[in-house]
């Protein structure tokens, strides 16, 4: 039995909820549904959820929500109408508007873009509703209640041979509406098909799976047909983004793949995300999954005389992050040095003082600072068996021209980290693209 979850392009308009119901209808495995909210129909657009937010801002600012909240009441009605369904969805309207006016607060208004999206999927298709409230608890310090959830709501889905439930909120132990993070319709999906103890985890969205490399730096760049939750993580990190990063844990621990797949395609098999490379069934045999890749680095270099020998130096420098409260990204070092990379965003503002500490408490014969670094991974399990994978990086991006700035193989050896000035960041890319891909 399959979980499917669409994103809110996938059920932005009448014509997407047909498509989306014959895939549904097309595999009768498909038993469990998650909806997000209407998205965007044209980039000029603004998805559902945000109008929600905007109204509740309204609100706040104590002014008149009557021309928002009608263009929301638009976007339903005429779904409701394009598809031609005996659904009078008036009464549920009026509720949510008259509950937004009386401070159920800003996730309850969020939360009733995918509440209503879930009510007319459900209606349409003929699948029973389950209502996320009822089944998706957080802890009274709003972190999600992992256990509670997964006992309620595997009870509840036994009761169901086919459901809707509305993706991204659950509720407090309070009684009030909270949603995940943006984005997080991919959370409840996964939670679904933990507790549904589902074979698969399709996720549907407006792409045809994970890119080898961002399409807005490498043109047309390949699909990733099978990718470890692990590299996942790596990618995901450095800027690669397609699925919420926290919809991974509920299915990786329970061992169910995750397949991306495209709602405007649905022939194309879009990209397996397994637990580890034995279940790898794909015939790809190259060598890096994927490349992926941030600027906005700073670089901080310590130089100081036997430095390998003083017991301790490693930790006085990390404590001065701590206590600025500043987490690091990579820390490459020499027997003499010790770089720390961080975020240029999170050291505005402390720079001063951080260097200042770092000064006093390292006594180091010199303490530096560069900016404009862009990092770039290279993530493939794959690298861990086949000799010269890292040569072939720093080949392709040396033969470019580009200057290497500096260089972190993780520990793992499933990705190789590269630093580079920011001006040399889509070249660097390109180029380790084009070495690997031909
Ligand atoms: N509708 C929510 C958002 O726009 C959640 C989701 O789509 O996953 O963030």
């Amino acid at each position: 039995m399959k979980v499917v979850k669409f994103g809110g392009s996938s059920l932005a308009d009448a014509k997407h909820f047909k498509q989306v119901a014959s895939i549904i209808k097309a595999d009768p495995e498909r038993a469990y549904v998650i909806p997000s909210a209407p998205g965007k129909r044209f980039s000029a657009d603004t998805k559902v959820t945000d109008m929600l937010y905007r109204c509740y801002e309204l609100i706040r600012a104590k002014e008149d929500i009557e021309e928002c909240f009608s263009e929301i009441c638009e976007r339903y009605l005429s779904i409701i109408e394009e598809l031609g369904i005996d659904f009078d969805i008036s009464g549920e309207l009026e509720y949510v508007k008259n509950s937004m006016l009386h401070n159920s607060g800003r996730d309850y208004a969020a939360s009733r873009g995918e509440y209503l999206n879930g009510l007319i999927l459900a209606k349409y298709l003929g699948f029973d509703f389950i209502d996320a409230e009822n089944v998706i608890f957080f802890n009274e310090n709003g972190t999600f209640n992992e256990e509670k959830t997964n006992e309620v709501l595997s009870n509840e889905l036994k009761q169901h041979a086919n459901a809707v439930i509305p993706g991204f909120y659950g509720i407090m132990p309070n009684g009030t509406i909270k949603t995940f993070s943006r984005g997080g319709s991919d959370i409840t999906g996964s939670i679904v098909s933990r507790a549904a103890g589902a074979s698969l985890y399709e996720n549907w969205t407006d792409v045809s799976g994970f890119m080898m490399a961002d399409p807005r730096i490498v043109s047309d760049p390949c699909a990733i047909d099978t990718i470890t939750y692990h590299e996942l993580r790596e990618l995901s990190y450095m800027g690669a983004t397609v699925l919420h990063e926290d919809a991974i844990f509920p299915v990786r621990r329970a061992r169910i793949p995750i397949n991306i797949r495209n709602t405007n395609d649905p022939a194309a098999p879009g990209t397996m995300i397994v637990a580890s490379a034995e279940d790898d069934v794909s015939a790809s045999d190259s060598i890096i999954t994927g490349i992926a890749g941030k600027k906005g680095f700073s670089v901080i270099t310590i130089e100081k005389d036997m430095m390998n020998s003083e017991i301790g130096f490693g930790r006085k420098v990390l404590e001065i992050l701590e206590d600025n409260d500043i987490s690091f990204e990579h820390l490459p070092s020499g027997i003499d040095t010790m770089s720390v990379v961080v975020s240029t965003t999170s050291i505005e503002n402390k720079l001063e003082k951080i260097m200042a500490s770092l000064e006093k408490t390292t006594k180091a014969d010199h303490i530096s600072l560069e900016n404009e670094l862009a990092l770039v991974a290279v993530v493939g399990r794959k690298m861990v068996k086949a000799k010269g994978t890292a040569a072939r990086v720093f080949n392709a991006v040396s033969n470019a021209g580009i200057n290497i700035r500096m260089i972190d193989q993780g520990s793992s050896e499933i990705s190789i980290i590269l630093g580079v000035e920011e001006h040399d960041f889509e070249n660097a890319m390109n180029a380790i693209y084009r070495e690997f891909v031909k």
